[in-house]
Order: C-alpha cells, then sequence, then structure tokens
C-alpha cells in the first residue's frame, strides 16, 4: 500500500500526534527504543559541487519497525518547484516483518518535527506569552500551528513574531497565518524563540535572548552547522537525544555546551527539570518520531470512519 501526501493529510493532525510524540520521547528515553544513529551521505553532482544531503534512518519500537529515507536539497527552494526535504517511510510489522506501508514522508516529518517543538513548550516553559519564530519556510508554518494547538495566547496575531532572512518572506507568512514580522531582535527576545533556518552559521545571538527564554534550536542538523552563537547555547541543554546532539549537532559540538538530559528524561521524571531560567532545547529528528506519524496515520486508516 502507498499512501501520498493527500492521504495522509486527511489521517494526521496534532491532537493525535503531539500526545503520542510525548509518549515516544519517553519511551526513546528509557530504553524501548531500538535506533541507531542516521546513516547521512553528502551528495555530490558530476562535477563534484555539493548538491544535498541523503539519509536512512531506521528505527523498531512497539509493534512496528519503520526506515526512513529523506533528502535535504536546499537550493530547491530557488531553483525549483519541490521543497528542500523529502521522505519515503516504510511501516513494517515487527512480529513478522511484513512491509505494511510505504508512505510519503514530506508531510510526516515536517508535523512530527513542530509536535516534538510543542512537547517541549508543554515541558519547559511555564505560560509563555509570545512565540519568536527565526524563519519562514515549512518548519516555520508547521511551528505556528503546533504550537498555537498548545498554547492559547500564540493565537494573538501579536504574540506571534516572526523575523526571516528575506523580510517578504516573513511578511507573507505573517500575512497567511494571523501573525506579525518583526526585525530579528524583537523575535529573538521572546518568551519561546524558535530557529527554524537552513543557515550554516548562527543567525541567534544569545545577547538579544531574555533571560527565561526558550530556545528551540531545529534547524543546523549537522556536526559542523550553527544556527545559535555560543552565548545563545549557554542557557541549559536539553537534547531530544542525547547521542544525536553530541554527534549531529554543530551548536553543541562547537560550543562545548553539555547535555543536561534528555526531555523524554524529564518527560519521565526520571531527571529533573533543570534549575536554570534560559533553557536550550535541541533538536535534530529521529527516526521513533517517522514511526510514531506513521503509525497514527496507520491506526487512523483502520479506525472505521465516524458518522
Ligand atoms: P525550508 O527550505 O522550507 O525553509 C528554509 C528557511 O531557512 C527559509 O525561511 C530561509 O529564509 C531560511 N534560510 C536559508 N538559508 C539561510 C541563511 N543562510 N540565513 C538565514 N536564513 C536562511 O526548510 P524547513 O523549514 O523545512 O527546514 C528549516 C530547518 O529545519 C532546516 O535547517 C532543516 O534541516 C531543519 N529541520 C530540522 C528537523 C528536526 O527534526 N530538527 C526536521 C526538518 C527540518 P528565506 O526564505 O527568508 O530566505
Amino acid at each position: 500500500m502507498y499512501l501520498s501526501e493527500e492521504q495522509i493529510r486527511l489521517h494526521l493532525t496534532y491532537k493525535t500526534l503531539i500526545p503520542a510524540i510525548r509518549q515516544s520521547l519517553i519511551d526513546y528515553s528509557s530504553g524501548r527504543v531500538d535506533q541507531p544513529l542516521r546513516q547521512v551521505i553528502r551528495v555530490k553532482d558530476h562535477t563534484g559541487a555539493f548538491t544535498g544531503w541523503f539519509a536512512t534512518m531506521p528505527v523498531v519500537a512497539g509493534e512496528f519497525m519503520a526506515v526512513k529515507t529523506v533528502t535535504f536539497f536546499p537550493d530547491n527552494a530557488a531553483t525549483s518547484a519541490l521543497p528542500t526535504h523529502q521522505a519515503i517511510i516504510e511501516l513494517l510489522d515487527r512480529a513478522t516483518g511484513k512491509p505494511l506501508a510505504l508512505m510519503d514522508g514530506r508531510l510526516i516529518t515536517e508535523m512530527r518535527t513542530a509536535a516534538v517543538s510543542a512537547v517541549a513548550v508543554e515541558a519547559l516553559a511555564p505560560g509563555p506569552q509570545t512565540l519568536g519564530i527565526l524563519g519562514s519556510g515549512v518548519q516555520a508554518r508547521s511551528h505556528i500551528s503546533a504550537l498555537r494547538a498548545i498554547q492559547p495566547a500564540f493565537r494573538e496575531p501579536s504574540a506571534v513574531r516572526i523575523w526571516s532572512r528575506t523580510q517578504e518572506n516573513a511578511q507573507r507568512l505573517a500575512v497567511e497565518t494571523g501573525a506579525t514580522a518583526v526585525p530579528i531582535e524583537e523575535a529573538a527576545g521572546c518568551d519561546v524563540v524558535v530557529t527554524v533556518t537552513s543557515s550554516s552559521t548562527p543567525i541567534l545571538l544569545g545577547k538579544w535572548l531574555e533571560p527565561d527564554a526558550l530556545v528551540l534550536a531545529v534547524g543546523a542538523v549537522g556536526p559542523h552547522l550553527r544556527e545559535l552563537d555560543d552565548a545563545a547555547m549557554q542557557g541549559c541543554l536539553i537534547a531530544e537525544s542525547r547521542q544525536g546532539a553530541e554527534n549531529e549537532s554543530g551548536d553543541v559540538l562547537l560550543s562545548g555546551a553539555q547535555v543536561h538530559a534528555e526531555l523524554g528524561e524529564i518527560l519521565a521524571g526520571s531527571a529533573p527539570l533543570p534549575a536554570a531560567r534560559r533553557r536550550v532545547f535541541k533538536s535534530l529528528g529521529m527516526a521513533i518520531e517517522d514511526l510514531t506519524g506513521a503509525v497514527a496515520v496507520w491506526r487512523s486508516l483502520a479506525r472505521p470512519p465516524s458518522h
């Protein structure tokens, strides 16, 4: 069975995805998930010039197994109508090894990433009133939706402040989502600050952050990439996965920041909430989150329609 993005869109909602992702992070940090680090190939064209990344992400958890192949071709934004991130997820039965479904993975990647951030805000930021978004692409849009789903204060147009490298793109997203386009210092001064750019050098400077801000560092997926400067990394660091942060995050590796705990450990109560007021949550994306999204779709398909 193959499920297209249009079919998946009918079966995936933040209402079901956010609690499922919360549980999957607890399962991961409790050792109930078998998941190696992703394998990444840097792709070059026939001249040897770098064009993009190609990664595979396998996982075994619960009653299922899954593998995602994902590509990231940043130039697609300027040179083609294709998205920069494209993916396919294969879902398999753990008991028998039987392949169950092949799903387009683009929307699942988009939504599960924002769902992880929603879980982080619920756990790490008490009562935030303002949301700063640095970036205006796919993840910027999905983060606004997911974070509004868990925090009603973010539904106010003045509460969501968007900055992007290309000002017209920030403006366009602000109009589309009922938010406000602002200079970067203003977006960085919010209670929750989300970095969702494809920048490879720091765009968020610590000197702009409030003392009790929560930063959701979502971009810069790779050991040489940065979105945050060293000062921004000085908050207490919570990782989606310690192994991921210590191998795949330039913000962590190059700043020398130490992981305080995994989010799943805090959710499970096996690690304390950090006392430090400024918190940085480093997300890199995990196969268990893709499996969780795919299983949510699979289960929704199996349910008889309600009417
Ligand atoms: P898009 O291609 O949709 O958007 C990219 C954004 O990055 C645009 O807003 C663009 O700004 C901005 N940008 C690109 N280059 C620069 C630069 N040099 N400096 C500042 N801004 C720049 O990508 P996505 O929204 O899908 O992904 C955003 C980031 O999140 C990427 O780094 C991606 O790898 C990461 N990601 C992380 C995941 C995770 O699980 N942690 C999962 C999926 C993605 P403008 O248009 O204004 O020029």
